[in-house]
């Protein structure tokens, strides 16, 4: 099997609604006149992003994944996306997991494949995606980092840390019993990227991100973009771990200090964290609820730089997670 018969099996489908899809020079796209183009691009090396022995199916799902949560974030509607392929060999049985993992996901968006790059070297997949967002009245709807105002409300969307919990178990940092590491797992493995949320919380969020690199690094790019601070309540952001209420938890033995890393400092998520102003408050779960998504107010948007954690009383918490000024 060529390059070409290979692009022509797993990854060419007839264009739905892109005016040209794969098997030209260039894919074309139809912008809706009173909206904007959304474009980002995310690359999965293995070895970095993940191990070689994954499963192919959730490999396709998570390289779309990340790509669609970024759009997400924007508050943007997907519409199309390209795939860029290094492969070391032609592996017919990890093809044809990978793009049905790749293109489920995409059908479940309406997300259509139109076009990439098919190369041989080591597993690398780089996808860009394409999404719209209105414009009404000049004005763009889209999220942005540089939106919070002090005296916002500091929100996350449903649950966080439990991709962290996966990884070290699968680095073998951390026993867990095996029906808690298959739920992590999949967490790690398939997140699911808040689209809908996004897309609901325009208008109504000041700033927005996903939570790729972990709820503290992704919330100090929207406070250092904002030029604000925040207070975040510690009390509220325990309980944001899904493992807590699986039957084997107890057993796990994860004490409150792993559990604050994993929520605080976990990556894999694809959440989104956002902030909006207080007097959104029914607004925000009115659009979480729409989504069919939790969305918790963590804490509080400030005029003060940094990130502070505190306790029930309103202290700031003398301990590690708490000390990460360098994001303000
Ligand atoms: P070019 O030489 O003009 O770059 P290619 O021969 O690389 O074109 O690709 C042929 C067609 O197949 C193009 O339409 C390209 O977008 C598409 N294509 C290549 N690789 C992929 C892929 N992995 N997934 C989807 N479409 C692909
Ligand atoms: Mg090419």
């Amino acid at each position: 099997m060529g390059e070409f018969d290979l692009i022509a099996r797993y990854f060419t489908r007839p264009a739905a609604r892109a005016a040209l899809g794969v098997g030209d020079d260039c894919a074309l796209l139809q912008p809706v006149p009173g909206t904007q183009l959304a474009i980002s691009s995310d690359m999965l090396v293995e070895g970095r992003h993940f191990f070689a022995e994954v499963d192919p199916f959730t490999l396709g799902h998570k390289a779309l994944a990340v790509n669609l949560s970024d759009l997400a974030a924007c508050g943007a509607k997907p519409l199309a996306f390209t795939l860029a392929l290094a492969l070391p060999r032609i592996d017919e049985a990890w093809l044809a997991a990978f793009s049905k993992g790749l293109l489920a996901l995409a059908d479940s968006h309406g997300c259509e494949l139109v076009g990439g790059d098919t190369t041989q070297g080591p597993l690398n997949i780089c996808i860009t995606v394409f999404g719209e967002v209105p414009v009404v009245n000049g004005r763009s709807l889209a999220l942005l980092r540089s939106g919070a105002k002090a005296g916002d409300d500091v929100y996350v969307s449903g649950t966080l840390g439990d991709a962290r919990l996966a990884l070290d178990a699968l680095r073998g940092t951390l026993a867990l019993p095996a029906e808690l590491l298959a739920q992590a797992r999949r967490r790690l493995e398939q997140p699911a990227p808040r689209v809908a949320l996004g897309q609901a919380l325009r208008g109504i969020a000041s700033a927005a991100i996903d939570v790729s690199d972990g709820l503290i690094g992704d919330l100090g790019h929207i406070l250092r973009a904002s030029k604000v601070g925040a207070s975040l309540d510690a009390q509220a952001i325990t309980p944001l771990m899904a493992s807590r209420r699986h039957p084997d938890w107890a057993s796990a033995g994860i004490g409150p200090d792993k559990q604050l890393e994993c929520v605080l400092s976990g990556g894999d998520d694809y959440e989104l964290a956002f902030t909006a102003p207080a007097s959104a408050r029914e607004a925000v779960q009115a659009a979480a609820q729409s989504a069919a998504t939790q969305a918790t107010r963590i804490g509080r948007v400030e005029a003060e730089p940094g990130l502070r954690l505190m306790d029930a009383d309103g202290k700031a918490l003398p301990q590690r997670f708490s000390s990460f000024d360098h994001f303000s």
